[in-house]
């Protein structure tokens, strides 16, 4: 079996080096133990409360509220922020496809719009140019002029550790009264003009699936500075429960609640996040010194208004240039045991929605052919980042 066909997340042979796995060195067994001792495993129990109060305050946000998956946290913050069917919400063509499924699972129709190539996140430029031309208000309401689908949200989406540029996406929204749902699961610890991801939108969503920073195995974890949007989201998530002893059910709720086993091991993956984040930014510095100066290379970009939490190391690979494809380097590294990885097909041309909006996203596509993600664990050793870059460069 092809060593890159690997599920990303799965332990590695000896000698092999991983794209990114968990690290688990932590109070985990501690935590976990304290669970299984008192029986206190499901959805109910202080370590889910305590995960909350803690990632609450390590992201400066007011509330947090945990949940089984990313998705779902996708999935509920969306229905808090009023999207339903036959909507549309705008994001970005280029990304893993979980936000355009959870836009799915409301009943709205994704819009794809392109990425910005200088630091390959949605392009406030894209959604300013399909809100004023590709929309317009009917009776006070913001539609789609091709489609006459009423707009209800932007869903930008913090790609590899990097935050989107918000400050304009949120002036878009505010001036067309639109929602944010940020997606920042793949940029938990990030920064975007000093303040923290996950304290910056109204509704913020974070994973702890297993090739994330922090993983609890799987998990997700909605932010938010409004205590009755935090109240709304843990209602709906627990089968909007109004009774809890007759059994009364308020609406059609989920059942989205982490819990306390994997919350326990988040509390332990937590007490790392600081240490995780310096290992990623001095695997990311090695990166850069080696890549910089070689023609064809393009180190993985921040951007001077970001502090970016380097999640998921990633080069762009010019051909024309460098005199290979990042496909050819991905077969090499693939060909000694490393795993490298390509960006995700641009879901503007994913046939799982092939049938949302879409507008042409040519820096998506260039970027999906160029761009490589590389191992970048926080258990990397300097020896085995020192074999990877040798491979890339030699190949
Ligand atoms: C990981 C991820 C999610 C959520 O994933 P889950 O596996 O459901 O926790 C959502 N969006 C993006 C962009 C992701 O990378």
């Amino acid at each position: 079996m092809p060593y890159n066909s690997r599920e990303p997340g799965a332990p590695a042979a000896s000698g092999d080096i991983p794209l990114s796995v968990p690290n688990i060195g932590g109070n985990e067994w501690h935590y976990v133990k304290e669970c299984l001792d008192t029986g206190w495993v499901s959805s109910v129990g202080a370590f889910v409360e305590r995960f909350e109060r803690e990632f609450a305050a390590a992201v400066d946000a007011p509330f947090a509220v945990a949940l089984s998956t990313g998705t779902a946290a996708l999935h509920v913050a969306l229905l808090l922020a009023g999207v339903g069917p036959e909507d549309e919400v705008v994001l970005p063509a280029l990304s893993f496809i979980a936000p355009a499924n959870a836009v799915r699972y409301t009943g709205a129709i994704p819009v794809f719009l392109d990425v910005e190539p200088e630091y390959w996140q949605l392009d406030p430029a894209a959604v300013r140019a399909f809100l004023e031309e590709g929309c317009e208000r009917r009776s006070g309401i913001l539609r789609n002029r091709v489609t006459g689908r009423r707009v209800a949200a932007i869903l930008p989406v913090d790609i590899l550790g990097h935050p989107c540029d918000l400050d304009p996406l949120h002036d878009l929204a505010v001036r067309a009264g639109l929602a944010i749902v940020e997606d920042a699961t793949e940029s938990l610890g990030a920064r975007y003009r000093d303040r923290l991801l996950g304290s910056i939108s109204a509704l913020s969503c974070f994973s702890f699936n297993g090739n994330k920073l922090l993983t609890t195995g799987g998990g997700g974890m909605l932010t938010t500075a409004d205590g009755e949007m935090a109240r709304r989201a843990r209602y709906l998530s627990t089968q909007a429960k109004d009774d809890p002893v007759e059994f009364v059910h308020g609406a059609v709720g989920f059942n989205y609640r982490l819990t306390n086993v994997q919350a326990a091991m988040g509390c332990a993956q937590l007490e790392r996040l600081e240490e995780f984040l310096e290992v990623k930014r001095r695997i990311a510095a090695r990166y850069d010194e080696a890549f910089r100066k070689v023609p064809g290379l393009v180190p993985m970009p921040q951007a001077p208004w970001a502090r970016s939490a380097w999640w998921l190391y990633t080069v762009r690979v010019t051909e024309e240039t460098f005199g290979r494809s990042s496909r050819d380097v991905m077969h090499a590294l693939d060909a000694v045991g490393i795993q490298t990885r390509p960006l995700w097909q641009p879901l503007h041309r994913s046939p799982a929605h092939r049938d949302a909006v879409t507008t042409p996203c040519p820096v998506a596509e260039r970027l999906q052919q160029e761009c490589l993600s590389l191992p970048c664990s926080t258990g990397l050793t300097a020896e085995e980042q020192e074999r990877v870059i040798e491979s890339v460069l030699t190949g």
